[in-house]
């Protein structure tokens, strides 16, 4: 064979996956992923809550081609495509509140648009869905068989029924149109790229304490959530994606803290001597979480391996250069 045949045969044996999202913090951190793991990727984002610098390692990649587009519009993409990974969406409770509409469209009409390319293509569909379509759970910790408990008409339900929605017509196109679906359910994810005024917990207790600024806690601070390294959650999701099982998996962190355990922990991991202040509770926010994965664990062998203390570390020194670079 010679090299050019080589490098055809090489390019051939690539699968072409398509990712909505693909410039936000998952999205990002997906797409370099897949790249790595003999995907070509077509990357479609409005850069509503997507940042551009996401991008720039994805963007001299030859096997990355993006779309600047909004999802809830037609997706004109030219195939054959192998997959279809929809993982756009403002994901952050201040973003979703800022973005209640679109939030409510991306999950409902982009859901819908994302499975029609996915259909047109035969191609294989994820849905990034999350821990919130168990609301406020009553179900400790939660498996992918409970139903949940969610405020239906509340300031946060644009996001919890837009997913719930999105989980509703996956099946749908699954059942009606044997579309070959992957339904993951991602829990807290943190790490580099989870950009400093997302309004997230870590990115709001890291960006605070590296500041010598007061960690703002909601509440009292009792209320628990079980917190994923990013790296740990991409190889949860890929893996999931590689599988031959429709879902829902649930791909999180099982150790669980207390928002008053994470801000110590912050505070101890970057040597702050930030104070701790108290800020009222967000309307039906959620007082417990902790992800099942025993499913995950037995379908898919795998587990999380980077605990918190770790994953703050990594991700504190990439707080401390990304915002030293502003
Ligand atoms: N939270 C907090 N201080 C902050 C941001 C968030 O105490 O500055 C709390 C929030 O009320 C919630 C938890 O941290 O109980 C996780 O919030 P986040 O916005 O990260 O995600 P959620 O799990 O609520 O979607």
């Amino acid at each position: 064979m010679t090299p050019d045949q080589n490098a055809g045969e090489a390019a051939s044996k690539r699968r072409k996956a398509v990712v909505t999202g693909a410039a936000g913090f998952l999205g990002s951190h997906l797409c370099e992923s897949l790249i790595g793991g003999g995907w070509d990727v077509i990357g479609i984002d409005n850069f509503l809550t997507g940042r551009m610098e996401n991008l720039t390692a994805l963007q001299s990649a030859p096997e990355f081609r993006f779309i600047q587009q909004d999802v809830t519009e037609f997706i004109s993409v030219d195939g054959p495509i192998d997959a279809v990974l929809h993982f756009a969406s403002p994901a952050s409770p201040i973003d979703y509140l800022n973005y209640p509409i679109e939030t409510l469209k991306v999950g409902s009409v982009g859901t819908h648009n994302a499975l029609g390319l996915a259909r047109a293509n035969d191609a294989k569909f994820m849905l990034a869905s999350t821990s919130e379509v168990y609301g406020d759970p009553l179900v400790h910790p939660q498996p992918e068989s409970y139903w949940g408990h969610v405020n239906p008409i509340g300031p946060r339900s644009v996001y919890d029924e837009a997913k719930r929605f999105g989980e509703a017509i996956t099946f749908a196109y699954h059942r009606e149109h044997g579309v070959d679906i992957r339904l993951l359910r991602i829990f807290n994810t943190y790490g580099p790229r989870l950009r400093p005024a997302d309004g997230r917990v870590v990115s709001n207790f890291l960006v605070q304490a590296l500041a010598g600024e007061p960690l703002t806690v909601y509440g009292d601070g009792g209320q628990s959530r079980s917190f994923c390294f990013v790296d740990d959650e991409i190889r949860g999701i890929v893996a999931l994606l590689e599988s031959d099982y429709v879902g829902p998996v649930n791909i999180g962190n099982p150790n669980e803290f207390t928002v008053m355990e994470l801000a110590r922990t912050i505070l101890d991991v970057t040597g702050s001597s930030s104070e701790i202040v108290f800020e009222p509770l967000p309307v039906d926010d959620p007082t417990q979480r902790n992800p099942d994965i025993g499913l995950a664990r037995e379908l898919l062998g795998w587990e999380p391996l980077v605990q918190l203390r770790e994953g703050l570390e990594k991700t504190s020194a990439w707080y401390s250069k990304e915002l030293a670079e502003k």
